[in-house]
């Protein structure tokens, strides 16, 4: 009696799919009797499909102890649905137990025991099986059994290509699944020509096939061919599914097309009546990739319901489009609707954060992704990296990075960069050979990083020996960013002749930005007739270049041709070209103030005037004088020293100075390269002040202590 409500308990279990293991069931379960054979074949599936092995293995030794394992006739079936059940819940080991037991095997044994290796990634396995099932078992493929082994084939193009001939040979080929198969294992191979060949060379393709050759197209950055592919399906199909629309979307965001993209939301909401949170999420992806911010807010606003991966994806999108404020609000936003983010909606917010360099911000999205658990998310490490770099705190990066359980390739870059960017050269290279001492593969991206590093240190053959050997040793072509360092790196070193030689006879698509670099060289090398002449090379390039303006007039007043600077004035004023008025900002208990040179109207403009005032009194005790050649207005040499004087720059510093604890450091952002005179005065200022003062201008970081800066007088 007991046993018997037991059982029915124990049924009602297993039809409940098996999905709870809250029971507990004892050894009454022993007693039970046997089942049907056809309740055994069954619950064996639920356990395979809900991945449930307790429950799995306890039908598995009830058949042991009831002996129906023993009955012959019902014995592949039985055992095929054990190694169905082991494979499918990863226990690989018992499911090739199991098989190399069984006297007698057929075509489901091998592919059972196939697609169990697969899912655990062991295509050499399955190729293995494939080939013995003809010679041991004496077993032909069917279309599924090849379209497996073609599915293991990952990387293994030699192999794709001989099951490619088998199943031309046998006819299978024919199948549109083996078709799919094959169109998907030559794009895994990255052998795209042979994807294309398929498709076109075998009849019959329907949207699976498109599907797979557009995704293996848009993988690996053949535009073209998938907007020719896109063109087919346009032609041939009216119903698409779910995936073709998500990767046509991706196609329209890579190549920034927002009119195909409209045209194919416009599709979407023709022909498809329900589109689930994967379709909207890539059409929001579109237009924010594509700039169409807006549109991809009506797209959100229309959703009825939103998860975390609807809010992260327009979060995402008005980062791309540098809307880092409203990325924010969007933030709070989601928290008043009780959706509780996950680690890449933190990586979006502490990016956007970073962005701003909102470090008290920052700080307590880092307190909070703690609180959630999210410490050893790779994605959330990488974004604090990034948000504590740029927030002046390379240190706080470091420590986020050596506390990092799980690393990447983009926590190693990440880091390195955030050494470089504050000019700390011997840093970086030490973290550079921590990471190929961890065997981590370096990356095009990392190698920005490591010659920068080398510019900063002025290791010039150094620079040249990683550009030249060693990113060929490791497979990566060098492209513009790495020759852009080397520019950079010749450059600083002062050797301003090598570096227009290395521009003119690199045969590479320069931009202005490797010219600029040159001109900002010769700038600070004061080699004003080499530096004219560039300035002229990146003012054909990009006549709007204010700052390439401000550098010749600087470079004509230095060199006191004062003819020069009102040539240039002139030039500016013909071409309508305004100076982008400085500004400067800082951040006093998470409230962001801002100071521009000439505004009146601040409420404590006074104090703050005063404390300049008193601040140059005393560095020019220790030798400062102020530099006015630099300064761009016609007016006498007096009121000259008072524009300096009221630079954005010292006017947040003195802010700062007033308004926070006498230990704590001082961090400011300027809008545009910092003049000299600022640079002087600031140095001077971290002495006689005693405080890490870090200023973010729109080069580089400069790290001001006790009269030095990291830049070392070069930026
Ligand atoms: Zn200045
Ligand atoms: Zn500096």
């Amino acid at each position: 009696m007991r046993a018997q409500t037991t059982s029915s308990r124990f049924r009602a279990l297993l039809n409940l799919k098996a999905t709870s293991m809250s029971v507990n069931i004892n050894n009454n379960v022993l007693l039970l009797q046997p089942f049907s054979f056809e309740d055994t074949i069954q619950y064996l599936k639920n356990a395979a499909d809900t991945k449930n092995l307790i429950f799995g293995k306890i039908i598995h030794a009830h058949l042991i102890t009831s002996s129906q394992l023993n009955e012959q006739s019902n014995n592949v079936v039985l055992m095929n649905s054990l190694i169905n059940f082991y494979s499918k819940c990863g226990e690989i080991r018992v499911a090739q137990n199991l098989f190399d037991e069984m006297p007698q095997r057929n075509i489901v044994s091998w592919s059972s025991l196939m697609m169990g290796f697969l899912q655990t990634g062991g295509g050499f396995q399955v190729l293995k099986l494939f080939r013995n099932m003809g010679l041991v078992d004496g077993i032909r493929p069917n279309e599924y059994i090849l379209s497996t082994a073609l599915s293991a084939c990952k990387g293994m193009l030699f192999e794709g290509q001989q099951c490619h001939c088998l199943g031309l040979k046998s006819g299978l080929v024919f199948y549109q699944y083996v078709k799919n198969a094959l169109v998907r294992m030559y794009s895994m191979c990255s052998d795209l020509g042979g994807a294309m060949g398929v498709l076109y060379s075998i009849p019959g393709s329907d949207i699976v096939t498109y599907n797979s050759i557009i995704s293996g197209l848009l993988d690996h950055g053949y535009m073209n061919e998938a907007l020719g592919v896109l063109n087919r399906i346009v032609a041939e199909y009216k119903a698409w599914d779910e995936v073709t629309y998500i990767n046509i979307f991706a196609l329209c965001a890579r190549i920034k097309d927002a009119n195909m993209g409209m045209q194919v939301h416009n599709h979407l909401l023709k022909n498809s009546g329900e589109f689930g949170f994967y379709v909207t999420s890539s059409l929001m992806d579109m237009y924010g990739k594509c700039g169409k911010i807006s549109y991809a807010r009506k797209v959100f606003d229309s959703l009825n319901t939103r998860n975390v991966g609807s809010w992260t994806t327009i979060m995402a999108a008005y980062l791309q489009n540098d809307c880092f404020e409203e990325t924010l609000s969007l933030f709070l936003d989601m928290e008043l609707e009780d959706v509780e983010p996950n680690d890449y909606t933190f990586a979006v917010v502490l990016n956007a954060s970073a962005s701003l360099s909102a470090l008290g911000y920052g700080t307590s999205l880092h307190a909070y992704t703690e609180k959630l658990g999210f410490k050893g998310h790779v994605i959330v490490g990488n974004a604090l990296i990034n948000m504590y770099s740029k927030a002046g705190f390379v240190g706080h990066a470091n420590k986020v990075f050596t506390e990092m359980i799980n690393r990447d390739i983009i926590s190693w870059n990440s880091i390195i960069s955030a050494y470089c960017h504050h000019g700390l050269g011997n840093e970086a290279l030490s973290l550079f050979n921590d990471m190929l001492a961890a065997k981590i593969k370096p990356n095009n991206i990392t190698f920005v990083g490591v010659l920068s590093a080398c510019g900063h240190l002025g290791q010039v053959q150094e620079g040249f020996y990683y550009l030249q050997q060693l990113m060929n040793q490791m497979g990566i072509e060098p492209g513009l960013e790495h020759y852009t360092c080397i520019v950079g790196l010749l450059s600083k070193a002062g050797l301003l002749l090598e570096a227009e030689n290395f521009i003119r006879f690199t045969l590479v698509n320069w931009d202005v930005v490797a010219w600029r670099t040159l001109l900002n060289a010769c700038h600070v090398h004061k080699n004003y007739d080499l530096g004219k002449q560039i300035a002229n090379i990146v003012l054909q390039m990009y006549p709007d270049d204010v700052g390439t303006y401000t550098l010749l007039s600087n470079m004509h007043a230095k060199a006191k041709r004062w003819d020069g600077v009102a040539n240039i004035r002139k030039l500016m004023r013909e071409r309508n070209i305004k100076k982008e008025p400085g500004l400067s900002w800082t951040e006093i208990r998470n409230n962001t103030c801002v100071f521009v040179s000439d505004d009146k109207s601040h409420p404590e403009l006074k104090q703050i005037h005063e404390k300049v005032k008193d601040l140059l009194n005393k560095i020019t005790l220790l030798g400062y004088v102020p530099d006015i050649a630099t300064v761009f207005h016609d007016v006498e040499a007096e009121q000259k020293e008072e524009y300096l004087s009221f630079h954005s720059e010292k006017l947040a510093i003195a802010y700062a100075l007033l308004k926070t604890p006498p230990d704590a450091p001082i961090r400011v952002i300027k809008n545009l390269r910092m003049c000299s005179d600022c640079h002087s005065a600031i140095k001077l200022i971290s002495k006689v002040t005693n405080r890490l003062i870090i200023v973010r201008d729109v080069n580089r970081f400069h790290s001001f202590r006790d009269g030095n800066c990291s830049c070392q007088d070069y930026w």
